[in-house]
């Protein structure tokens, strides 16, 4: 990590927090911030695209990535299993991009344990009412699979004190604020800044 030219940020939270939508938004206004994609055994929604949104792969194709490392984390999420591949990382580590990991808490406790200065995102709810809502009206999923995603929550949200920072998404700007902030001040840090602007520590002969 200490080579990692970017910074690597990893989000998670209880499906219809809002996460997908925060993250799409920070990535419009910041263009240094890559996302990696994931494969996953679950079939397409709506609008989605092979290589944009997810790889979608078949089980055994999947497990075959797991045979071989392939991945840097994986997990069993409401009962479909999702990835990040090593490669979708190292190329955009290769561009010295900042990369956001949208990916759930299972994975984001291994990327940490690989990767001690990910920076870990929770974003939370304002309240049950307002998680439930959200996952109805979004209306991407049959009733049983919201039913899973919410008994889900409960377990997910729990976990959210093994994160760095949490973001309550109450109000979606005041949330994009939060997450710009901690973007930002994490690009301050002093390792950050030696990595992405050794030409000036060089020039002021700070070793
Ligand atoms: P969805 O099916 O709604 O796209 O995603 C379900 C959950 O799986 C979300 O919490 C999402 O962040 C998580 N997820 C997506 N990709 C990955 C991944 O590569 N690894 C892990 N561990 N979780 C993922």
């Amino acid at each position: 990590m200490d080579n990692f030219p970017g910074n690597l940020f990893v989000v998670a939270a209880p499906s219809g927090a809002g996460k997908s939508s925060l993250v799409k938004a920070l990535m419009e206004l910041d263009a240094k911030v890559r996302p990696s994609v994931s494969h996953t055994t679950r079939q397409p929604r709506g609008q989605e695209k092979h290589g944009r949104e997810y790889f979608f792969v078949s089980l055994p194709e999947f497990d075959q990535m797991v045979e071989s490392n392939a991945f840097l984390e994986w997990a069993n999420v409401h009962g479909q299993r999702y990835g990040t591949s090593r490669k979708a990382i190292e190329d955009r580590i290769a561009q010295g991009a900042d990369v956001i990991l949208e990916i759930d808490f299972q994975g984001a406790i291994q990327v940490k344990k690989l990767f001690a200065n990910a920076v870990l995102i929770f974003i939370l709810p304002p309240s049950w009412e307002e998680l439930k809502s959200r996952l109805h009206n979004r209306g991407e999923d049959a009733p049983d699979i919201i039913d899973l995603r919410l008994q889900n929550a409960a377990d997910e949200m729990a976990q959210a004190k093994e994160f760095d920072y949490v973001i309550i998404n109450e109000l979606f700007e005041t949330a994009l604020f939060d997450l710009k902030a901690i973007v930002h001040a994490q690009r301050l840090k002093y390792l950050a800044q030696r990595r992405a602007r050794a030409d000036i520590f060089q020039a002021l002969n700070i070793t």
